[in-house]
């Protein structure tokens, strides 16, 4: 058990001139208040904030950090209050405190909309003093050092699932590898004990023979340094079980065949050295291909740094092995917290801070995000990333999550080049707007200012940004088209009612109208008439005051029109939203219910119904097109035109016209055009209900003697 002069030697080690008093101070006042408390393994309760003091010290973090950990349990646990914390240590160590205290409520394992909410808060308060989740990062680790002592299965399984979700990737994303990987295999060890012992056996199967192994090669290596007059040290370690087990799993290997179960490591003093040592392995033993990677060129997002190689090793093994300075190793180790130390009584440096903006900005990032889902979704990708890198055609270096499209990295140079972008060039050659980035890439996008982003991005983008930025667009876009639609809507239904809308805009009574629906602008209503919230006919009754006599109001209307009002036909189609609009349907293609169809705006014609495969719908601009259905529940009869081609007899147009209408349809006109070979193309236009009504039709037709072909025209 860690005793506080342990704890205080520590500090001394690498910082003579910490502040030890407010740690002694600390310590004495948390064993005060913890006195009599228990842990579940039924040691005192002060083991505890002294473990992850410990942990903490061992960070290096600050003086601060400290006297923090060892209170971070007492406005929780005892009698304590923030005021006296505040009397006694000052505001800096309230702050931390407390901000671990508001953490511990916290239940990740629940629904997502409060798994999102906790997730949330962690952020909130990583952004707000980084000392909060490194206490935080410590205590689940020394909690899960001593989870065996819980009682309950089904609790030890739940928090060991929580630090494997949520704390490991934290600590990963941090850079603290040393607890991430010690998080992931406590918790391996209480979620699958069998999976853990059976791999922990395996391990220590052979050590001896594999000891022997790391002594061997580590021997090579030392002796080709030595002759390089290089000055080094060379590790060889284990890896850890849960990394063993996921290798088994992902690439569904046999324990003898993961290869990587030992790692090395080479360690020196300066970057040039290490290039030279990469150089150096590579000629003693031959490289896999592409499992080289040059992290000290171009570091993690979290500042971790060094050359990861592969090679054949002497008994024909694959070795990995990882090449770094004593300071990357130093950072490799504590992460953050490695720039953190030695800050005593000042906030993180510039560069730090720089370095850690994302937290800011993820939190910034998630802010507008209300849907729990969405919000998990982009935290996963922002927390927990697995990035590529690739460069521009200038050689910078842009690094993206894993499975980026050359449109999210449209979107990260900038919105409008992702809003622009129409494809691109990855290393030389033309790609599809899918394509998946790998490391290395070399990525040049195209932009054409006329070029807008589609619908259909939103399906294979990764990053949150690009996704957003997409529904941005097309929300802005659809509201253009609403009020483009809304606001001809309005002039037709005015002027059938012998009024003029765009006079009447800027009248007394409109400006009441607008007031009515709350709005602020004619524009707004005008939009929600688009949008099919509100109908032109309720304006206009709102516009022409009601009459003082009895007289019906409806009336009045009519009296004003000079008509009746027809009763509404069906068009058998709806406008998404839009009850009272003109529709015509494309002569060209002559849709019919049955067939996929899309709408077009056309100026002052209402709405123009094509078939989607139509060749002049294709040509419209899409931001006048609008969104149509049929509508099942209005019977209409459509004209469409076929083909029949057949031999040319005396009656076989009489017959072909007694199918079309035995099978209860009409014809509106017929022509023929006679060709060689004594065979006659037939044309009619016909009307159908359905396109299972023509189809029946055509199969009939087919059916009649001589006839070779018919079909519906396109
Ligand atoms: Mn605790």
């Amino acid at each position: 058990m860690i005793r506080i002069s342990d704890i205080i030697d520590k500090v001394i080690e690498h910082n003579p001139d910490a502040d030890l008093d407010i740690i002694d101070r600390a310590y004495i006042y948390s064993a005060r208040v913890h006195e009599g408390q228990m842990r579940l393994s039924g040691e005192p309760y002060l083991t505890h904030p002294l473990e992850v003091a410990g942990i903490l010290a061992d960070m290096k973090l600050d003086s601060v950090s400290i006297a923090a950990a060892l209170l971070h349990d007492v406005i929780e646990d005892t009698h304590a209050t923030p005021e006296e914390i505040k009397e006694m240590f000052g505001q800096e160590v309230l702050h931390i405190v407390s901000g671990v205290t508001k953490l511990s409520s916290l239940t990740f394992n629940s629904s997502q909309a409060r798994q999102a909410e906790s997730i949330r808060k962690m952020l909130l308060a990583m952004a707000d003093d980084i000392r909060v989740i490194l206490i935080k990062l410590a205590d689940r680790l020394h909690n899960m050092r001593t989870l065996r002592y819980h009682p309950k299965e089904q609790k030890r399984r739940a928090i060991a699932q929580e630090t494997h979700d949520i704390y490991a990737p934290i600590a990963a994303r941090l850079g603290i590898y040393w607890i991430k990987k010690e998080l992931e295999d406590s918790s391996f060890m209480h979620l699958q004990p069998e999976e853990y012992s059976r791999i922990h056996a395996l391990v220590n199967k052979d050590k001896e023979e594999r000891d022997k192994y790391i002594e061997t090669v580590k021997d090579y290596i030392k002796r080709k340094m030595d002759e390089n007059g290089l000055k080094c040290e060379v590790l060889g370690r284990y890896k850890y079980f849960y990394s063993i087990y996921k290798k088994m799993v992902i690439q569904k290997l046999a324990f003898e065949d993961v290869y990587d179960i030992i790692a090395f490591r080479i360690i020196l003093d300066t970057i040039p050295q290490c290039y030279e040592t990469l150089g150096l392995i590579h000629s003693l033993w031959k490289p896999v291909a592409k499992k080289f990677k040059d992290y000290i060129g171009v570091p993690k997002p979290n500042m971790y740094q060094s050359l990861h190689t592969t090679v054949i090793g002497p008994f024909g093994e694959r070795i990995e092995i990882q090449i770094r300075t004593w300071e990357m190793d130093k950072v490799a180790k504590s992460g953050i917290a490695a720039h953190w130390s030695y800050k005593e009584g000042k906030r993180v440096d510039d560069k730090i801070s720089k370095t850690f903006a994302w937290i800011q900005k993820l939190v910034e990032n998630q802010e507008n995000i209300n849907n729990p889902d969405e919000f998990l979704e982009s935290v996963r990708i922002d927390l927990f990333p697995d990035e590529v890198y690739v460069f521009t055609p200038r050689g910078e270096i842009k690094s993206i999550v894993r499975g980026a499209t050359p449109v999210d990295l449209a979107y990260l140079i900038h919105s409008e080049v992702g809003n622009q972008c129409i494809g691109a060039k990855v290393n030389g050659h033309i790609v599809p707007l899918q394509y998946q980035l790998k490391t290395g890439d070399t990525v040049e996008i195209r932009t054409s200012k006329n070029h807008h982003p589609s619908k259909d991005w939103l399906k294979f983008v990764k990053t949150v940004k690009a996704r957003s930025r997409i529904r941005l667009w097309i929300k802005t876009q659809e509201k253009e088209r609403s009020y483009s639609l809304g606001r001809e809507m309005c002039e037709k239904a005015f002027r059938k009612y012998k009024l003029n809308f765009n006079e009447l805009v800027k009248s007394e009574e409109m400006e009441k109208v607008i007031e009515h629906w709350g709005f602020k602008k004619i524009d707004d209503l005008i939009v929600n008439v688009g949008f099919g919230k509100i109908t032109p006919l309720q304006i206009i009754r709102k516009v022409v005051p009601k009459p003082e006599s009895g007289e019906e109001h409806e009336s009045l209307l009519d009296k004003l029109v000079g008509h009746v009002k027809k009763k509404k036909q069906g068009t058998g189609v709806i406008v998404q939203g839009v009850d009272d609009i003109l529709l015509k349907f494309g002569k060209c293609c002559q849709p019919v219910p049955g067939d996929p169809i899309t709408g077009y705006i056309t100026q002052g014609y209402g709405v123009t119904v094509h078939r989607t495969s139509c060749v002049n719908a294709l040509k419209m601009n899409p931001e006048r097109q609008v969104d149509v259905e049929w509508d099942e529940d209005i019977t209409e009869t459509y004209p469409v035109k076929i083909c029949i081609n057949s031999y040319d007899r005396v009656g076989l147009l009489a017959d072909v016209a007694a199918t079309i209408s035995k099978n209860g349809s009409n014809i509106l006109s017929a022509h023929t055009e006679t060709k060689e070979n004594k065979t006659v193309d037939t044309f009619f236009t016909i009307t159908v209900k359905t396109t299972k009504h023509l189809n029946s039709i055509i199969s009939a037709i087919k059916k009649v003697k001589h006839v070779y072909q018919a079909n519906r025209l396109h």
